[in-house]
């Protein structure tokens, strides 16, 4: 088969039998998936042999870079030793083990104990469980209401999905569930209006506090946040956002649930987004870099206040999963980590490739269709704007411009996501100064093109 005709078919056995997750699939399939069929490094490959740099390392988490042999090694060693044992029957083993103690020493010192998923989404209804579990274990039963916050994503599951605050998620399966509560999203760019960042941070926080003193303390089991929202467009808080969180929930009987599933293991420039906020958190949902993809693997992590609760008065937690702790994800995990810390890739993301492409990223702040170049660690976006500078004006139709310049992005060779009309980056930490060079001029030509086209279709 030639690789156009290997393509074709690829695509029409996709159609005929697969429905991809968030996706139209009458439009998708009337235009054909791409097939992506190899990945080296920061780079993936598709069926007619196009290259094309990973600028989303997946879905935010290949954060070591694709197809590293020492995964697959760790994968097959694991293999042969046991390839699935459970952990329900008064029974662990030993890539388990090595993991929880792991993450033990690697997250914030409050975290010791770990309790194993499958993914970001069964960590987050797991959270929801927890919570409320918590507090009935403390004759606190109607502390059951859960404070999100509009727009965030904590995953697509009837509890993740009623935690995040997406609206087409709500729209479809009589989501949210009962007692989740929405407030506004720290989104300086988009809802910040006239108040300076810092003022838009403590107002943002201060929604908090209402939330509080119109459900009740005596209501509320926890607030859950991203420290940095991920999924709806790289929403980065002002500075004073997470200080004054801080001060509202401090002398609460609150549970804080920081979903570190993103910016988790380096993402940010230190191992959490709560160190490079100063979050102190509870309870805390980890998936995605756990394994940098390479399996599905997650947990929540289970701070000394919360586990001398659940471990003992707490009695039987009626939960869990088949495939909690599945040695073979387990030992991939290890891998992963053993890889992040042997290369310094936490230190190199901080130090080095992060504020490199910092400087350059934000740089493509001044081209004619961006309103704002934000990125902390290696998590940033760009806002396009109809008229520059100002952040008030929005394009028609919104999402159509942000397709567009996905579209033009993936054509040049560069993976960026389209959130409404802002482009979003989150690249593997192994990514080269020549990468990031190469990054930032194909996003520079793709940010010039849909320039051409927003012109060719009137909308500038
Ligand atoms: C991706 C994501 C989730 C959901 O994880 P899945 O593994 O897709 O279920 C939850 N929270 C955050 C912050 C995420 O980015």
């Amino acid at each position: 088969m030639t690789l156009s005709n290997l393509t074709a078919d690829y695509r029409a056995r996709d159609a005929a039998h697969h429905i991809h997750p968030f996706s139209d699939m009458k439009s998708l399939n009337a235009e054909g998936s791409r097939v992506i069929v190899r990945g080296e490094g920061s780079w993936i490959y598709d069926s007619d042999g196009n290259r094309i740099l990973d600028g989303m390392a997946g879905l935010w988490c290949v954060n070591i870079g694709h197809g590293r042999k020492e995964i697959a090694d760790a994968i097959q060693r694991q293999m042969a030793e046991i390839s699935y044992y459970n952990t329900f029957f008064k029974t662990t083993h030993p890539p388990a083990v090595a993991l929880a103690e792991t993450l033990a020493r690697l997250t914030p010192t409050q975290f010791n104990h770990v309790f194993f998923v499958n993914s970001g989404s069964e960590a987050n209804d797991t959270v929801i469980r927890m919570v409320r579990h918590y507090w009935a274990t403390l004759g606190k039963p109607r502390k059951t209401v859960i404070v999100a916050r509009w727009n965030a994503y904590h995953g697509s599951t009837m509890g993740g999905g009623s935690l995040g605050g997406m609206k087409p998620i709500h729209s479809q399966g009589g989501l949210p569930i009962p007692d989740i509560h929405h407030i506004a999203q720290p989104y300086w760019f988009g809802e910040g209006g006239d108040m300076t960042p810092d003022e838009f941070g403590v107002a943002a926080a201060r929604a908090l506090e209402t939330a509080i003193d119109e459900i009740g303390e005596d209501r509320i089991g926890a607030f859950i946040a991203e420290p940095i929202q991920g999924a709806g467009g790289v929403i980065i808080p002002p500075a004073t956002y997470w200080p004054e969180i801080a001060r509202i929930l401090k002398d609460r009987e609150i549970l804080l649930v920081a979903d570190e599933v993103i910016t988790g293991f380096g993402r940010t420039g230190n191992w959490f987004g709560s160190e490079t906020f100063g979050i102190e958190a509870d309870l805390m949902p980890i998936a995605k870099g756990l394994s940098s993809g390479y399996l599905p693997i997650g947990g929540v992590m289970v701070s000394d206040k919360v586990a001398e609760v659940l471990i003992g008065p707490g009695g039987e937690f009626n939960h869990g999963f088949t495939y909690s702790a599945h040695p073979v994800a387990a030992a991939a995990a290890l891998e992963n980590l053993r890889i992040i810390e042997d290369d310094r890739l936490v230190e190199r993301v901080r130090d080095d490739i992060g504020p490199y492409l910092q400087e350059r990223w934000r740089a493509l702040g001044e081209h004619p269709l961006v309103g704002e170049a934000r990125m902390t660690g290696l998590m940033g976006a760009l806002e396009l704007v109809p008229d520059k500078p100002s952040r008030k004006s929005a394009f028609p139709d919104t999402g159509k411009v942000g397709t567009i310049a996905r579209d033009f992005s993936f054509r040049n060779g560069l993976v960026m996501r389209a959130v409404r009309d802002s482009l979003i980056l989150s690249p593997p930490f192994t990514l080269s100064h020549e990468e990031a060079d190469y990054l930032v001029a194909t996003a520079r030509k793709t940010l010039d093109d849909t320039l051409a086209e927003v012109k060719r279709l009137g909308l500038k």
